[in-house]
């Protein structure tokens, strides 16, 4: 999400007139784009932004930014800690950018602009999209769910959804500049609605695209994949056979602490939905430990859970508390740093043998994968992903380039990566 709102943040100064440059050395204006659903990430922003304070001495004009999730949740508590920071905005007001850049004054007087807005699509703004083979386009903006644990809510305001008629105009123009993979984000993507058009109306719609072979979305809520949808991802070969189904818990009670509005046996009877209809979809989670209250049993139920649904790959992490959450304010984060921990471990070495156990059931067959470019581990080598999301790595070919779909067998593996002879 914050990869597509800087491609945003780009093209919105573009179009305003000002260039791009990667070089902090040359820049006028520095603007960090941040993210704060974890303690640990809004560290490393304020780290960031004393590292960069360094080119103010080479260039006492320089202008720094703030922008994205930390803006919003600190607010102006940030320039207490980084006094020389000159402006700081948030995620609803990048549209005012360029005139808050042109009213700094001389002495850079630090400007916040943190407004919400309702209705910011950010219509007609064209992003300045990284090059590569997938672009990403943001369908919704903001969440209603208020899941005990999380900041989003607070730091990015009401849910919304973008008219699916601009959605459209900015997949076609994906596809028109060569993209062939769209990714379609939202915090609870599938969630989206415009008029009559729900999300399953409008992944087929993007599947029906000129030129775009591969369509995905993140992140999907387990609550909203409703039969007809689930058919929808079956019946078009461009919707990839991969869903990130974000768990958080296996134990109905701990999902319930965590206001997640689904039991841990609805969760397994969306899995069950999706692999009757799609077989080799692949499945990625992301799962908190050490929750306000976790039991050893509840953490079990995770353990078991992620035994049982043997998903591809798993974000998971320790959970760290955000203030202003429900949890922060109404629930006691009585679970030991070391039990945090140590459960932590205990899943992440499940997940590694998981994941090795899933990707060896590759080896000897073909996959086709868009190739997105050479191996950064080895520069014989060539890569690309599945349509499953898997990373295939296999030796550089004369006439295989960039941007096509090769077909691969797979010869050897490891949890995270598959290896092959293009065929
Ligand atoms: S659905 Fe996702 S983004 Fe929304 S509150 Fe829950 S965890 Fe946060």
């Amino acid at each position: 999400m914050n990869k597509a709102d800087s491609e945003l943040i780009i093209g919105l100064l573009t179009q305003d007139g000002f260039h791009r440059t990667d070089d902090e050395e040359q820049a006028d204006v520095i603007l960090v784009n941040t993210c704060a659903i974890r303690e640990n990430a809004e560290q490393r922003v304020l780290g960031r932004m004393s590292e960069l304070n360094r080119h103010k001495h080479v260039n006492p004009e320089l202008v720094l930014g703030l922008c994205g999730c930390v803006s919003q949740h600190l607010g102006e508590k940030i320039l207490d800690k980084a006094p020389y920071i000159d402006l700081v905005v948030g995620p609803d007001a990048y549209r005012d950018l360029p005139e808050t850049l042109r009213s700094l004054d001389q002495k850079h007087e630090p400007a916040l602009n943190l407004s919400w807005d309702r209705v910011e699509h950010y219509l007609d703004i064209n992003p300045v999209r990284e090059p590569g083979v997938n672009g990403w386009v943001t369908i919704m903006r903001g969440c209603d769910k208020m899941c005990a644990f999380c900041i989003v809510p607070y730091v990015r305001g009401r849910e919304r959804s973008t008219p699916h008629k601009e959605i459209i105009r900015q997949v076609q123009r994906l596809a028109h500049e060569g993209y062939r993979e769209v990714t379609l984000l939202g915090q609870t993507v599938n969630k989206y609605e415009d008029g009559d058009v729900d999300f399953a109306s409008l992944v087929k719609q993007v599947a029906e695209v000129s030129g775009i072979e591969r369509v995905r979305f993140t992140s999907p809520h387990p609550s909203h994949f409703p039969d007809h949808l689930i058919a929808t991802m079956a019946d078009h070969p461009e919707i990839c056979a991969h869903t990130h189904l974000p768990l958080q818990s296996g134990s109905s009670t701990t999902l319930e602490r965590m206001r997640r509005d689904y039991t841990a046996e609805e969760f397994l009877s969306v899995v069950k939905r999706l692999r009757d209809r799609i077989p080799n979809i692949a499945l990625t989670t992301d799962v908190i430990t050490g929750f306000c209250g976790e039991t050893d049993e509840e953490f079990q139920a995770t353990y078991d859970m992620m035994s049982e649904v043997k998903f591809d790959a798993a974000f998971m992490f320790k959970y760290s508390p955000r203030s202003g959450t429900a949890a922060y304010k109404r629930l006691e984060d009585n679970v030991p740093e070391h039990v945090k921990g140590e459960r932590l471990t205990a899943i992440i070495d499940l997940q590694k043998d998981i994941s090795m156990l899933n990707n060896e059931a590759y080896i000897g067959r073909t996959v086709n994968v868009l190739v997105e470019g050479q191996s950064k581990k080895d520069p014989e080598k060539l890569y690309g992903k599945t349509d499953t999301f898997k990373t295939t790595v296999f030796p550089d070919h004369p006439g295989i380039s960039a941007h096509t779909i090769v077909s691969v067998d797979v010869t050897h593996v490891s949890p995270f990566t598959l290896f092959g002879e293009v065929r």
